[in-house]
């Protein structure tokens, strides 16, 4: 899944060749920005490179689920099943928040980034539809794994063109960190060469969190789809079996010692994350 959002993501932009975000310029035809623009400050006769190079410097991380689970569909409100129709909406929303609106078969595909609101406002079009952008995004993710943003400088992968200066604001998928060589074009690092190692963010649509939207993903479980949601949830401590402390025998006692539970810190209860998966 993950592979065929980033090959999606390589052809999205055009002329990109390597990454989400990079586009090759080993190719002396593909750089298209390269000039003999006069040089800050006009000093003439100076060759200003103006490619740009993007590559990947460190991809997200999602954590892995420690633990899986099955919803099944038929057994929605039946009595002494677990499948209600209040947690299966409950689920849906997670789904939703989860996934990203694109061209696949199912018209949707699993994120493979955080996915938050950035607010930004641009400072250069790096071309091919990236920008370097001022951006701010609150936290996201499970203890929030991205952390949130303040008036940072970010990459953004927008799904329309803009231009220095403009606002906005997007729903994001944060892609990882990437190192951006580029020769800035505003005050004050203009004309300087060099290279910033920055989030990136896709801009991307999420699916939608309503009962037209629940009752689609229901019908494509119907239909055999292999879908799944990753929500943080308390279950009952294993190991002292949700009493907050373990029972330890005492020589020549009747009573046993009871010894707090250091795995729930005495509170009886886990969080742990844990990946549902619908069936029909
Ligand atoms: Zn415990």
């Amino acid at each position: 899944m993950k592979f065929r959002l980033l090959l999606a993501l390589l052809v999205l932009p055009l002329g990109a060749q390597t990454t989400p975000f990079g586009t090759k310029v080993s190719d002396p035809a593909s750089a298209p920005a390269t000039t003999t623009a006069p040089a800050a400050g006009g000093v003439s006769d100076e060759f200003v490179d103006n490619s740009v190079q993007v590559s990947p410097f460190r991809p997200t991380l999602l954590p892995e689920a420690k633990s899986t689970r099955t919803f099944q569909l038929s057994k929605l409100n039946r009595l002494g099943s677990t499948e209600s129709t209040k947690e299966l909406q409950r689920l849906y929303s997670a789904f939703a928040t989860q996934s990203i609106v694109d061209g696949s078969p199912a018209g949707s595909s699993k994120a493979v980034g955080y996915l938050t609101s950035v607010t930004y406002s641009i400072l250069q079009d790096l071309g091919d539809n990236r920008y370097l952008a001022k951006a701010a995004w609150p936290a996201s993710g499970p203890n929030e794994a991205l952390a949130a943003g303040v008036d940072t400088m970010a990459l953004l992968l927008l799904e329309k063109p803009a231009k220095a200066g403009d606002t906005g604001k997007i729903t994001g998928m944060h892609v990882g960190t990437v190192a951006v060589l580029f020769t800035p074009d505003f005050a004050p690092l203009k004309g300087r060469r060099l290279t910033l190692r920055r989030e990136a963010f896709l801009e991307c649509a999420t699916l939608e969190d309503s009962p037209a939207g629940l009752q689609r993903f229901a019908e494509a479980i119907t239909a055999g789809a292999e879908l799944s949601a990753t929500t943080n949830e308390t279950i009952p401590c294993k190991k002292c079996g949700g009493l907050g402390f373990t029972r330890e025998a005492q020589k020549g006692q009747l009573l046993d010692k009871r010894v707090p539970c250091a795995d729930c810190a005495s509170t009886g209860k886990l969080i742990i994350s844990v990946e549902t998966k619908f069936v029909p």
